[in-house]
């Protein structure tokens, strides 16, 4: 068996974290496919969607009220002749209007030629055909002007475009039932480590039953991937060189357990066996902090040995075809579920066709203070609570990054910067939601 890669590259959390992204924004969707409106939630847009029309396509009245010409409100209370209604959605388009008249005017309705403003009915009482208006009104005022929130042939969605329910009101606005969308990811989960044992079975007293393949998979089709669950590799290396194998002819490989220190941490020797090449075999973060990516050649086969990048920055050749990119993740629970979101979440936006965005924090006052050792940069499970303008974030107790029950009860992580050993309670912190 090939070494595994003689010295480690352990990196800050940024620079691993542009590493990942500098690989994905070469990736690209395996393909497209086309979907009905109503199953395109969570899909990402692989054509670009115009303004068949207009939007609005008529100049919209956004009250119920009366259609005027401003200037016919310069001296108040104004009298004008009601010449008739105009309800949404009418056959025709309304007639003119002209000095001295008024349309009654329903929301959503077509505001006619010469009006320029809609007066709400609270400011106007009508007796018989004419009606009072007690209030002036600036030209423009609750009307939408046609084409004013797009013309005919704007771009309004773009390849790259994940789909939420306001793009996909839009695509509905301009009468696309059908879409075309990428192929979502087939992104293989191999678990690995003696003492995994499947969720159906009876765990010996000191075997453990496999969690993390399942929170991947909630991961990974949250994140717009198909999950493919391999079977539980032992520590040993050649069922595990045969399971990460069968891993590679997926998008994307998603290992946990055996990257750590230890003696029957195998994953990276198996990986340098195949060729692969590291971009970073550790990442200066709590928890996760043993966490590999990489790439192994297509058709890689036995020999070689590892090679180890000299930086993040990805060769110039680096696409889908040539290489098959691999993450190995810690097995500890918490840290499984941290290093996905940081740095495999990415990569499989990527590979949905997702355009690349880079990762924020939201902000929430400290409730009770932190102390911490400098060095790493923290993703800590807490709970952030408070209710309308109250954004208070608490650390939750946990017993480390085995501790799956803590993790259930938080609802988002504290990110602590690496300097930092004192946060004092009251200060706005940055918060990583879940
Ligand atoms: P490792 O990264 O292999 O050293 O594993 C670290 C810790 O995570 C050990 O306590 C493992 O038992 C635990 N672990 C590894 N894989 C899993 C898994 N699939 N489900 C639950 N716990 C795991
Ligand atoms: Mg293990």
């Amino acid at each position: 068996m090939a070494a595994p890669p003689t010295q480690s590259l352990v990196l800050t959390f940024e620079d691993a974290r542009r590493a990942v992204e500098d690989h994905a924004s070469r990736l690209a969707p395996a393909g497209t496919e086309t979907v009905a409106l109503l199953h395109a939630a969570g899909r990402v847009l692989a054509e670009p969607i115009a303004a068949d029309r207009d939007i609005p396509p008529f100049p919209r009245s956004m009250r119920d009220g009366y259609a005027v010409r401003a200037a016919d409100l310069a001296t108040l209370p104004a009298s004008l002749k009601v010449i008739g209604e105009i309800k949404a959605g009418p056959l025709e388009l309304p007639s003119p209007l002209n000095q001295g008249e008024a349309f009654s005017i329903m929301t959503g309705a077509p505001v006619p030629p010469g009006a320029d403003a809609v007066v709400m009915v609270e400011y106007t009482s009508q007796q018989g055909d004419l009606v009072e208006i007690k209030k002036g009104i600036a030209a423009g005022e609750n009307v939408v002007a046609q084409g004013a929130e797009a013309k005919r042939g704007n771009l309004l969605l773009d390849r790259g475009t994940r789909f939420n329910e306001a793009a996909i009101a839009l695509a509905a606005s301009v009468g696309k039932s059908r879409l075309q969308v990428f192929v979502r990811p087939r992104v293989a989960i191999l678990t690995t480590g003696d003492e995994i044992v499947a969720v159906e079975s009876a765990p010996g007293p000191a075997q453990i039953r496999n969690s993390n393949s399942y929170s991947l998979a909630a991961q990974i089709q949250h994140a717009g991937g198909q999950p493919v669950i391999l079977p539980i590799a032992p520590d040993h290396a050649h069922r595990l060189r045969d399971l990460i194998e069968e891993g590679l002819k997926r998008d994307l490989l998603i290992m946990t357990g055996g990257v750590s220190m230890g003696r029957y941490d195998l994953v990276e020797q198996v990986l340098a066996d195949l060729q692969a090449e590291f971009f970073f075999t550790g990442a200066r973060i709590q928890p996760g902090q043993p966490v590999v990516f990489g790439r192994v050649p297509c058709g890689a086969g036995s020999g070689g040995g590892g090679r180890l990048a000299r930086s993040g920055a990805p060769a110039p050749s680096s696409n889908n075809s040539s290489h098959k990119y691999f993450f190995g993740l810690p097995g500890n629970p918490v840290s499984t579920m941290v290093t996905f979101e940081l740095f495999a979440r990415p990569m499989l936006e990527a590979l949905s066709g997702i355009s690349p965005r880079p990762l924020t924090f939201l902000h929430a006052r400290l409730k009770s203070e932190i102390r911490v050792k400098p060095g790493l940069r923290r993703f800590l499970p807490a709970l952030h609570v408070g209710q309308y303008d109250e954004s208070i974030v608490e650390l939750v107790p946990w017993q480390g990054s085995g501790d799956i029950a803590a993790q259930a009860r938080s609802n988002c992580y504290i990110v602590i910067p690496p300097d930092r050993t004192h946060i004092p309670a009251g200060e706005w912190i940055a918060v990583m939601p879940r």
